[in-house]
């Protein structure tokens, strides 16, 4: 059955050798009861070692069932021990953190047998024993008689050919050795029992055969076997934990270790914790910052006026870092004057802008500077706005006051969108009363955030209020005024000259005048829209383009355009007063504003880049600057939140970096702790490789509880941070844990300890079965 050849295994420490097994050659029956008798340090656990395949042989042979196994490879001998061996050991060797039959049960475990089939195996072999009534205790709870019969129960469950026992007896009293040997006599009926013992007595009373061992050599043998096996089909069924099996192994470990291993979890988790917190915040800001984004600044158009600040010529001032050596000063244009840069905004411009790609933009809203001619009733008399003041039979009148009359509706122009939807003001702003405008000639009061409507928009309806004058909505809703055209607000004077009619009854009802009425009096949403929308009239654009298409041919337009005079006043004018004067009274096609409003906040980018194709290969003078403001400000935002992340990040990154080291050191002490677990589990037939699984299943388990004992701790800090922060900015939820941040933490912490558990976890692995079992 086992034949020893020649075995040799020599033990090199230092300068000395020490022969252990010198040269044994033996043979066994395949059922007889062995007993190994001889001094301390004489060889016997050696031998037993290598019978059992926990120990190498440096040379000779060992041949099992005929077949000999110097061509066994390691998985060869995992399975030999686990199929063909059982072991016993004088400290019994039980692991402590599993239950009694889990501890018996583990060499089939190994070997992957099905659940019940398992278990009926384990009842069976703890009923042999004697041990039924104990089966459902803990190691710990019994007697070392007990423990040893658990073992004995464990090395035959898996009913092995071999059975081998170090002084099985040697840490029991006689009556329980007794009890013992009687146990071991009776298996031996039924295999090969090779037992090491330093009792003679009990060796000639119990055993069939007695082979005397010293300095690593037989000295005797009771009744040596010379027989010979024939070559058999000896075959070995393969081990293999399941990772389930590896991950139940580590999780029971860990349950007996619940206060180190809270602590651990708890400071591995500190990484986490201040990682989790830190992109809560940033992930909070920054959605902060991505609404007021979307809310103000997707809403803030991008405009082209007449004139611009070119922010490129107000940077290339002052590179000079001499001082001048002239005895004179230059007069020179100041800082601001170079950065404006007038826009020649003309019909060519404008054809470009709105051939722009529909999708981009919500709408272009246009702005002539064209004046509007409103009248109103008071008191049920007709008056125009502006001109109350004024003489309206004056031959002369002051062109600035003029200028201020024709162009001060007092409103502000908002957007409509193409397909004459108010989404700009739906969004900013709310109704308090009345509605928002559905046609052109619907016209809104703007109030601010304290209700306050300005004066002189409200004088537009013929209303004179006081500072601080209080008005019901009621009051306000439904108020009209005409908007009259030129040709029948102006009338020509014998001298050609032409001055404002006075006959507004008629002007009233004429059929070219329009209504305007306020239909609504809205206030803005957010005060980050505050002042999109100047308080006061807001009317559409559409408006300010019909007045424009009403009054470019009309007479006093014609007049203008052929005179080089004012035409109301006479006065001789320069050019560009001339143009002013043009047009106010709607006679110029050129707009004052561009106001494009991009369809969302990424499209913006898009029409910056259709403007700036615009300029390429203009000179300077002709080409057209625009103003972005929501851009500078985003841009700035954006790129320090982005940054002070990454610095928190990569600084508390360093923290998990000492929890990895943390976990390592832990893992390390776990295998040292458990050296004898590993040695047993290997004399069971455990792989290295099932020992790394064990191990790293362990720091598996501790990397992902660390993970989702950090990432809870984190979102429950979340709650105090943010009553914090409302306290002290006002801004409320701004920490706010993103889930798929919380699972990839989870899986950051899992990852990065297992990596940090994995080289301690093959140490364990490495370790020499042998060597393992003798620790103490
Ligand atoms: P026994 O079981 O008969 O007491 P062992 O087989 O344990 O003896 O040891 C035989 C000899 O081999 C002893 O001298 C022991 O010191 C030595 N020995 C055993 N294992 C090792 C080892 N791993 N390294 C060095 N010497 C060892
Ligand atoms: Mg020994």
């Amino acid at each position: 059955m086992l034949e020893l050849k020649h075995l040799k295994k020599y033990y090199k420490v230092g300068e000395t050798t020490t022969k252990a097994l010198d040269d044994v050659s033996v043979s066994f029956r395949n059922q007889e009861f062995v007993a190994i008798l001889g001094p301390s340090g004489s060889g016997k656990t050696t031998m037993l070692n290598m019978i059992g395949g926990l120990d190498r042989y440096d040379s000779g042979n060992l041949v099992i069932e005929g077949k000999s196994t110097d061509d066994f490879k390691d998985s060869d001998w995992d399975a030999y021990r686990n199929n063909s061996v059982g072991f016993i050991f004088q400290s019994y060797n039980i692991i402590g953190h599993l239950s009694i039959i889990d501890n018996v049960e583990m060499g089939m475990t190994l070997s992957g047998m099905s659940g019940e089939e398992k278990k009926r195996r384990a009842k069976d072999a703890l009923i042999r024993v004697g041990l039924e009534k104990h089966m459902n205790k803990r190691p710990n709870q019994l007697s070392g008689g007990q423990m040893q019969r658990v073992a004995i129960a464990r090395a035959i469950a898996n009913d092995p050919e071999i059975l081998l026992a170090d002084e099985p007896t040697g840490a029991l009293d006689s009556e329980t050795s007794d009890e013992i040997m009687q146990l071991i006599k009776e298996l031996s009926k039924e295999r090969l029992v090779v037992m090491v013992t330093h009792n003679p007595e009990l060796a000639r009373q119990y055993a069939d055969r007695i082979i005397e061992f010293a300095d690593g050599k037989i000295q005797t043998d009771s009744n040596p076997y010379n027989g010979h096996d024939e070559v058999t089909n000896f075959k070995l069924k393969h081990t293999k934990m399941s990772y389930w099996t590896a991950l139940k192994l580590s999780f029971k470990n860990i349950m007996t270790k619940k206060g180190r291993t809270f602590l651990t979890v708890f400071a591995s988790s500190i990484g986490i914790i201040s990682i989790a917190i830190v992109l809560a915040l940033s992930n909070g800001f920054q959605k902060q910052i991505d609404q007021t984004q979307s809310d103000t600044m997707a809403s803030m158009p991008v405009s082209i006026g007449a004139v611009a600040s070119d922010s490129s010529a107000a940077m290339t001032d002052s590179q000079n870092s001499s001082f001048s050596k002239h005895k004179y000063v230059e007069a020179d244009l100041s800082k601001s004057d170079k950065a404006q840069h007038v826009n020649k905004i003309d019909s060519k411009y404008l054809d470009y802008v709105k051939k722009m790609p529909k999708k981009y933009t919500k709408n272009i809203a246009v702005t002539y500077s064209t004046g509007m001619n409103l009248i109103s009733q008071k008191d049920g008399k007709w008056q125009t706005v502006k001109f109350s003041n004024a003489d309206p039979d004056a031959k002369t009148v002051d062109t600035s006051s003029m200028m201020a009359s024709v162009t001060g509706v007092g409103g502000s122009v908002y957007p409509i969108d193409r397909d004459g939807n108010q989404s700009f003001l739906k969004k900013n702003y709310h109704v308090l009363s009345g509605s928002y405008p559905k046609k052109a000639t619907d016209v809104v009061l703007i109030a601010d955030r304290d209700n306050k409507i300005s004066i002189s928009a409200l004088k537009n309806f013929g209303i004179t209020a006081k500072t601080n004058q209080k008005f019901d909505y009621n009051q306000l809703i439904g108020k009209t005024a005409k908007l009259v055209t030129n040709n029948t607000y102006y009338k020509k004077l014998p001298t050609g000259n032409y001055v404002p009619s006075d006959r507004y009854a008629s002007m009233a009802n004429a059929k070219d005048t329009k209504t305007l009425k306020v239909v609504g009096i809205l206030r803005v949403k957010s005060k980050n829209s505050d002042g999109l929308l100047s308080n006061g009239i807001a009317y559409s654009d559409q408006l300010t383009k019909s007045v424009y298409e009403d009054n470019k041919d009309s007479d006093i337009v014609k007049a203008q355009a052929a005179s080089k005079k004012n035409i109301m006043t006479g006065e001789t004018m320069d050019a560009s007063t001339k143009n002013q004067m043009l047009t106010m009274l709607g006679g110029s096609e050129t707009p004052s504003t561009i106001q494009i409003y991009p369809s969302n906040f990424k499209k913006k980018d898009r029409v910056l880049d259709y403007l700036d194709k615009y300029n390429d290969g203009k000179k300077k003078a002709d080409q057209i600057v625009y103003t972005d403001m929501a851009g500078s400000i985003s841009k700035l935002t954006g790129g320090m939140m982005d940054a002070i992340t990454y610095v928190l990040v990569a600084f508390t990154g360093i923290s998990l970096v000492t929890s990895m080291i943390m976990i390592a050191i832990i893992t390390y002490t776990s295998v040292i702790e458990r050296t004898k677990e590993i040695g047993v589990l290997k004399a069971l037939g455990a792989r290295k490789k099932d020992i790394t699984r064990v191990f790293d299943a362990e720091t598996a388990i501790l990397g992902i509880g660390s993970g989702l004992f950090g990432i809870v701790v984190a979102w429950l800090c979340t709650f105090p941070i943010n009553v914090v922060l409302e306290k002290m900015t006002g801004l409320s939820g701004v920490s706010q844990l993103n889930p798929v941040h919380a699972i990839l933490l989870v899986i950051v912490s899992a990852v990065l300890t297992i990596l940090g558990g994995h080289i301690p976890a093959r140490m364990a692995a490495k370790k020499d079965a042998a060597i393992a079992l003798r620790t103490e």
